[in-house]
C-alpha cells in the first residue's frame, strides 16, 4: 500500500464505507492518516455517590440491577427499561431498539452504566446508557479515544479501525524536514507523530506529535509566504488608477458617515493603487467594523477607471450577501456597473451568463467564492482581486485569483484579531490597514455567561425579544464524546426548541452538512426577517452581517476557543439595537475564558488574553476558529512553533533565497500546496 492508493484498497473498507469516506474528503491512504481526531476523549471516573452535580452530566456508575429489564413494542420502535440501584437511589434506564438487553442483564448483578443522567418527573434516568463490566471498564479508562468529525453511517470505531490497519502496514519516510531541525526541536519521526496523533498514549505524547506535525505545517506555510512576497515585491504596476470625484460624491450619499478608521484605510488603498506599484495589504478590522464598505468603494475606485475588480469569500452564504449589497448599491446610486457572481452551487447557465457580464465589459464587479479561480474562468482586465476574511482560505486559493490577470493589485481582510507579533510572522511584509473604532451608532454588546439551570431564564428573554421584533441566534452544542451526527444534534436541539416555543416563532436550522443552495436559502430567509430563530453549529460564523438580530446564545461556550466566541457574538450588534451574547458554560469548573469575554468586547484584546490563558491542556477540545485551514496546527495554540518556524525558514532563505540547494524543501512545498487545495 503507498499513501496514495485509493482508500478502497484497505482491506475491509467496502463500496458503502468508501462512499461514506469520500463525503468527507477522504479519498487516499494519506487523506485518511491525516484525517485527525476532532477531539479527545477519557471516560470519567465512576462516580460513587449521588450528588446534585451529576445531574444533567455525563456520568458512570454502579448500579445494581432490581427488575428484569422489559421490553415494549410501539409502533414505531422498541423500548427496553430497567431500574438500578445507584447508593440507595433509583435510577430508570431505558434504550431504543436494544431488545437483547433483556437477556445481557441479570436481576441483583452490578454493572457500570455510562450515559447522561437526567432528573424528569420526580425521577432519575438515563437514556441508551452504555453497559461495562468493571474490568473492561478500567481498561478503558487509562485510554485516550480520538473522537472523528465523522459522517451519519459511519462510526468513530470504523475509522479508528481503518487508521490502525494502515499504520501497522505501511511505511513513511521520514524525509520531511531539514535533519539538523529534527534534532534541534527534538522531534519525534513522521511516522510516530501520525500515528500518535491518532491514538496517543498519554496528553503527553499527545502533545509531542502536535508539535512536530504543526512544525512542519507552519514550516512549509510561512516559507511559501516568503517566497510569494519576495516575488511581488517592487513590482510595477500596469494599472493606471487614480482617485475618482464620483466617489467622494458616493461616500456622501451613504445612509452613515464613514468612521476614521474606514476613512484612512479608503485613502490608504488609493495612494497605493496611485503609486504605481503592486498593491499588497492586509485590512484588519474587528467583526462589524464595516470592511465591505471599504471594500466596495475600493472595488467601484478601480472600476471606474475602466477595469474589473473581484472579491472572493469563503462561504456561498457570504458572496450572495456581498452580491445584494453591491446590487443595492448601484442601484441606489445609479451606478451602470453589472456585477456577476460565481458560485458552486450555480446551475451552468448561470455561470455561462455570469461569465458572459465578465467577458463583455471592461469594467465590472465580480464576486464569488473558490468557485471564482475553479473551473478555468479567466478574466481579462482585472486590477483588484480582495478576499474577504482571507484566514479561510488556502495559500493556493489566495494566490490563484491573485494569478488571475496581470498581477492586480491584492488585498486581503481579516476580523481575526491577530496580535501584533504573529501577524509580522504571517504577513511578512505585507502592508496593514486598520479598521480601530465601530461604527457610532453601535451600543456595546451586553454578555453574560449562564449555566445549564438557567437555559429556560435565558429561553424567556429570547422570547421577549423576539416579540419585540428582533432575531436569535443559538449556536447549538457540540457534538462530542458521541456518534451523533452535527445534522443529528441540530435537529435535536430543533425539536427540543419547538417544544418550548410551540410554533409561535418560526424556528429554521442550519449545519455544515446541507448543501450550499440549502444553506443559501435559510440564510436567505434569516436575514429578509421570515425567521425568527435561527439554530446552527458555528457555520453562522464567518461574515454574515443580518443587523436585526440582537441575541447570540452559545451552548457548550466554554468548548470553544475566544477567537471563535468572538466571531460568534460579532454576529450580533451590527446595528443600532441593543443586543446580547448568552454564553453557557457547561463545564464543572467556571471558565476563564468566558470570564474574558464578559469583560471586553475588544478582539486584540481578547486574543492576547486568549495566548495567556491558553495551556497546553486547553489545546484539546477547545475548538479554535480554524484559521489559515492548517490541520493540526492553530496559530494561537502554536504560536511558539511558528515562531520556530519563520525563524528557521528564514535562516534556510538568507543562505538560499530560491532554494536551488535545498531540492528536498523544494518538492516537499509542493506538496504541501496540493494538500492545501483540498483543504475547502
Ligand atoms: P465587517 O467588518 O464585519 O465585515 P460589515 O462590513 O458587514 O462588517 O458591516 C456591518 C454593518 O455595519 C453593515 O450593516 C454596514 O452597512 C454597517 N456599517 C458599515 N460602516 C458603517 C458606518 N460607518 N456607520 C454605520 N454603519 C456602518
Ligand atoms: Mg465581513
Amino acid at each position: 500500500m503507498e499513501l496514495l492508493s485509493p482508500i478502497n484498497e484497505v482491506k475491509g473498507v467496502g463500496e458503502k464505507t468508501t462512499k461514506l469516506l469520500n463525503n468527507l474528503g477522504v479519498y487516499t491512504v494519506k487523506d485518511i492518516l491525516l484525517f485527525f481526531p476532532r477531539t479527545y476523549f477519557t471516560y470519567p471516573i465512576i462516580s460513587e455517590h449521588i450528588s446534585e452535580d451529576l445531574i444533567n452530566s455525563v456520568v458512570v456508575f454502579k448500579g445494581r440491577v432490581k427488575q428484569q429489564p422489559r421490553t415494549h413494542k410501539t409502533a414505531k420502535l422498541d423500548v427496553t427499561s430497567t431500574v438500578v440501584d445507584f447508593d440507595r437511589t433509583s435510577v430508570e434506564l431505558v434504550w431504543f431498539r436494544c431488545a437483547y438487553i433483556q437477556n445481557q442483564l441479570q436481576v441483583g448483578k452490578q454493572y457500570l452504566f455510562y450515559g447522561k443522567l437526567v432528573y424528569e418527573n420526580n425521577r432519575l434516568k438515563v437514556v441508551q446508557p452504555q453497559i461495562f463490566t468493571e474490568d473492561k471498564y478500567l481498561l478503558l479508562q487509562k485510554e485516550i479515544q480520538p473522537i472523528y468529525s465523522i459522517v451519519k453511517g459511519l462510526t468513530n470505531n470504523a475509522v479508528a479501525k481503518i487508521v490502525k490497519s494502515i499504520i501497522s502496514t505501511i511505511k513513511i519516510s521520514d524525509n520531511r524536514l531539514p535533519e539538523n531541525i529534527i534534532k534541534k526541536y527534538n522531534f519525534m519521526d513522521y511516522e510516530s507523530a501520525i500515528f500518535s496523533y491518532h491514538f496517543p498514549k498519554s496528553y503527553d505524547e499527545l502533545l509531542r506529535a502536535r508539535k512536530r506535525l504543526a512544525f512542519e505545517e507552519l514550516f512549509y506555510f510561512v516559507l511559501y509566504s516568503r517566497l510569494q512576497e519576495s516575488q511581488v515585491d517592487f513590482k510595477k504596476s500596469i494599472f493606471a488608477i487614480s482617485r475618482q470625484d464620483r466617489l467622494k460624491e458616493i461616500i456622501s450619499r451613504l445612509p452613515f458617515a464613514l468612521t476614521k478608521g474606514q476613512v484612512s484605510t479608503l485613502d490608504e488603498i488609493l495612494s497605493d493603487f496611485e503609486g504605481g506599484y503592486v498593491t499588497q495589504r492586509l485590512i484588519q478590522g474587528d467583526v462589524g467594523s464595516g470592511k465591505t464598505i471599504v471594500a466596495f468603494l475600493a472595488m467601484l475606485n478601480v472600476c471606474l477607471c475602466g477595469y474589473q475588480a473581484a472579491i472572493m469569500a469563503p462561504t456561498e452564504v457570504l458572496a450572495k450577501q456581498h452580491y445584494d449589497n453591491f446590487v443595492d448599491y448601484c442601484k441606489k446610486f445609479g451606478l451602470d456597473i453589472p456585477v456577476a457572481l460565481f458560485l458552486g452551487s450555480q446551475k451552468v447557465s448561470e455561470k455561462k451568463a455570469n461569465q458572459i457580464i465578465v467577458d463583455e465589459n471592461q469594467a465590472c464587479f465580480i464576486i464569488g467564492t473558490h468557485a471564482l479561480i475553479s473551473e478555468g474562468r479567466e478574466f481579462n482586465n482585472l486590477a483588484l482581486v480582495i478576499t474577504d476574511e482571507q484566514h479561510r482560505f488556502g495559500v493556493k486559493q489566495r494566490e490563484a485569483l491573485a494569478g488571475k490577470g496581470s498581477d492586480p493589485h491584492y488585498i486581503v481582510m481579516s476580523a481575526t484579531p491577530i496580535p501584533r507579533t504573529l501577524a509580522m510572522i504571517l504577513y511578512g511584509n505585507m502592508q496593514v490597514s486598520t479598521i480601530k473604532e465601530l461604527p457610532s451608532n453601535r451600543l456595546p454588546i451586553k454578555s453574560c455567561v449562564i449555566s445549564e439551570k438557567q437555559r429556560k431564564t435565558a429561553y424567556k428573554f429570547i422570547e421577549d425579544q423576539v416579540k419585540e421584533g428582533h432575531q436569535v441566534y443559538i449556536i447549538c452544542p457540540l457534538v462530542e464524546a458521541s456518534e451523533k451526527t452535527e445534522a443529528q444534534n441540530v435537529t435535536e436541539y430543533v425539536e427540543e426548541l419547538k417544544t418550548v416555543f410551540g410554533d409561535r416563532f418560526s424556528i429554521a436550522m442550519l449545519h455544515g452538512k446541507m448543501k450550499p443552495a440549502e444553506k443559501n436559502e435559510i440564510m436567505d430567509n434569516f436575514a429578509n426577517g421570515n425567521t425568527d430563530i435561527l439554530v446552527s453549529t458555528t457555520v453562522v460564523e464567518v461574515g454574515v452581517n443580518v443587523p436585526n438580530a440582537t441575541v447570540m446564545m452559545i451552548e457548550n461556550a466554554n468548548r470553544f476557543g475566544l477567537a471563535s466566541l468572538h466571531q460568534l457574538r460579532g454576529r450580533v450588534g451590527r446595528g443600532s439595537f441593543q443586543s446580547y451574547c448568552i454564553l453557557i458554560d457547561s463545564g464543572r469548573k467556571k471558565s476563564k475564558r468566558l470570564e474574558v469575554m464578559i469583560k471586553s468586547n475588544d478582539g486584540f484584546y481578547i486574543a492576547s488574553e486568549d495566548l495567556k490563558l491558553r495551556g497546553p491542556g486547553d489545546m484539546f477540545g477547545v475548538r479554535q476558529s480554524g484559521e489559515f485551514n492548517f490541520k493540526v496546527a492553530d496559530i494561537f495554540d502554536d504560536a511558539m512553533e511558528l515562531s520556530d518556524a519563520a525563524k528557521e525558514v528564514d535562516a534556510i532563505l538568507k543562505n538560499d533565497p530560491t532554494l536551488s540547494n535545498n531540492e528536498n524543501i523544494r518538492s516537499m512545498l509542493d506538496d504541501f500546496l496540493v494538500d492545501q487545495s483540498y483543504m475547502l
